[in-house]
């Protein structure tokens, strides 16, 4: 039996959250904080039952806690099956993870979203998760979209590596900026910084992504570009679907009639391309965007149907696509009093496009697994880490003759100080970049709340129902009639045994893979 949650509250930050917690302590709710809270807990006869009660938040550092009543109805009868009210259970509450996706925030319920990430993106190559099989055999795409250059960073540029995990590279990279002697952009800037850097960078190195030289960066232009990142994102998504329409007609593949909900007919081209991409936020501080682009077919009556594409469309196809929206598209800003003629919006030259294939270098399985470890960051690569700024904080942020992240924001705080440009100081503590860093077409792929609602979320009410971890049909409702009561653990010994107990299953868990590998 699975069953679907309706709960009485805001679903917690799943996407661009507010900024940084300083530390990764848990928290603890303000009514207690004593030091014998770990041991009246633990000598409690009743600990494994309030253990078993906190088991789907045990791990998260922040959770959320309901009080109320939650409900079991039939879905066909409407009948009421059950009803427990949390007052009967430990503490009188129930607790649900925070959700957070930020590895930096709560790692527990960011390890929970990367998987979901993974299966997810992964389901839209491979099938799965009520995506059908075949999705395997459509042409599909892994695109890298690079911001332009603002200025000279230091780098780090592999030519061949030879090692065997890329996380823990240390190949010898080439020299970060070489420049012949008498090649004229060889000499220092007007600042008197050299233009030049010799340094083989380690994968570790401060200095990477930092400027040769702060003041002839363009901090404006940055701050702008990483704001105008979803709209180049979404006006490039057109281009794709509009390049691919024009090679149908070439192809002389004959339009589709679709026949819509309302009964009306409409002609439709007959492939269209999904999307799934994240957003990774480069050292230098600047959005880049990692896509899935695979080709659909378009069913006749069911809009939602995911079908292959005409055999007549190969992968070239999407590739020429996403190369030709990746060189063309381009807009201008409105207009700012720094820059009258506002600025132009486009893609940098190193566009990468690779086929996705089972059998090839680039799988399924690698493009999720690489996209979803970017889904649980934020500004963290940069050095930057806030929350959302305001007047009051700035200035410990924001510094015009500061490092490069403080400059930055100081270029977001300075253009948003213009009217139609406030946007820029809402999104500050992002360096200007206000979008998800997850986002998928909606037949990319199933959803993260169905995901979600398919694990146990109250693994047990009063009545002693275990609700499986599966997604069969939806014979029952969970309606919780339940309100906020607080957030974080009541006492830091209550975080303590429940996260002690979760990383201990964790462990047990991942000990009996390893065994079970090891024995297959
Ligand atoms: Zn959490
Ligand atoms: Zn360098
Ligand atoms: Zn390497
Ligand atoms: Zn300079």
């Amino acid at each position: 039996m699975a069953a679907d949650l309706i709960a009485v509250v805001p679903d917690q930050c799943t996407t661009a959250g507010p900024g940084l917690r300083p530390t990764l302590a848990p928290s603890v709710g303000s009514f207690v904080g004593r030091d014998e809270s770990a041991f009246h807990r633990a000598t409690d006869p009743n600990v494994f039952d309030w253990l078993d009660h906190v088991k789907a938040a045990a791990g998260c550092s922040h959770p959320i806690r309901l009080s109320g009543e939650v409900a079991t109805v039939d879905r066909a009868t409407g009948q009421l099956l059950s009803a427990a009210r949390t007052e009967n259970m430990p503490d009188g509450e129930i607790y649900k993870p925070c959700g957070n996706r930020r590895h930096a925030v709560c790692p527990s319920c960011a390890r929970t979203y990367q998987r979901d990430a993974y299966q997810l993106l992964r389901a839209g190559l491979a099938g799965g998760k009520g995506i059908p099989a075949s999705v395997a055999g459509h042409p599909a795409v892994f695109v890298t979209f690079t911001a332009p250059s603002f200025g000279i960073v230091h780098t780090r540029n592999v030519k061949r590596h030879t090692c065997g995990n890329r996380r823990r590279c240390d190949c010898r990279a080439e020299p970060c900026h070489a420049r012949r002697a008498t090649d004229p952009t060889a000499r220092p800037c007007q600042h008197g910084q050299p233009s030049v850097c010799w340094a083989r960078h380690e994968e570790n190195d401060p200095r990477l992504g930092q400027p040769l030289c702060l003041d002839c960066y363009d901090y404006d232009a940055q701050v702008v570009w990483n704001h105008s990142a979803p709209e180049l994102w979404r006006r490039t998504t057109i281009a794709i679907t509009r390049h691919l329409r024009t090679r149908a007609r070439q192809l002389g593949l004959p339009w589709v009639e679709q026949v819509t909900a309302s009964g009306r007919v409409r002609r439709v081209p007959p492939a269209k391309p999904s999307f799934g991409k994240v957003a990774e936020m480069q050292r230098r501080a600047v959005v880049h965007y990692h896509a899935i682009v695979r080709l659909d077919g378009i069913h006749p009556y069911d809009p939602d149907a995911v079908i292959p594409p005409p055999a007549a469309f190969g992968v070239d196809d999407l590739v020429a696509a996403a190369e030709h929206a990746a060189a063309t598209v381009t807009f201008t800003t409105r207009p700012h009093p720094a820059q009258r003629a506002g600025w132009r919006i486009a893609w940098g030259e190193q566009v990468d496009v690779r086929p996705i294939a089972a059998d090839g270098e680039i799988t399924d399985g690698k493009v999720a697994g690489y996209l979803a470890k970017y889904a649980t960051k934020s500004t963290e690569a940069t050095g930057h880490v806030s929350r959302r700024l305001d007047g009051e904080v700035i200035d410990l942020y924001a510094n015009e003759h500061g490092s490069h992240p403080e400059r930055l924001v100081d270029a977001c705080w300075t253009l948003g100080g213009n009217r139609d440009w406030q946007h820029l100081r809402r999104w500050a503590h992002m360096l200007g970049f206000g979008g998800h860093f997850l986002t998928k077409s909606r037949r990319y792929s199933t959803t993260f709340r169905i995901l979600r609602n398919a694990r146990v979320v109250w693994r047990r009410t009063e009545t002693g129902h275990e609700y499986a971890d599966q997604t069969e049909e939806e014979t029952t409702l969970i309606v919780g009639l339940l309100t906020y009561a607080g957030s974080g653990w009541r006492t830091t010994g209550d975080a303590l045994l429940a996260n002690t107990a979760a990383a201990m299953a964790r462990e047990r868990h991942e000990v009996a893979r390893e065994e079970f590998a090891a024995v297959a």
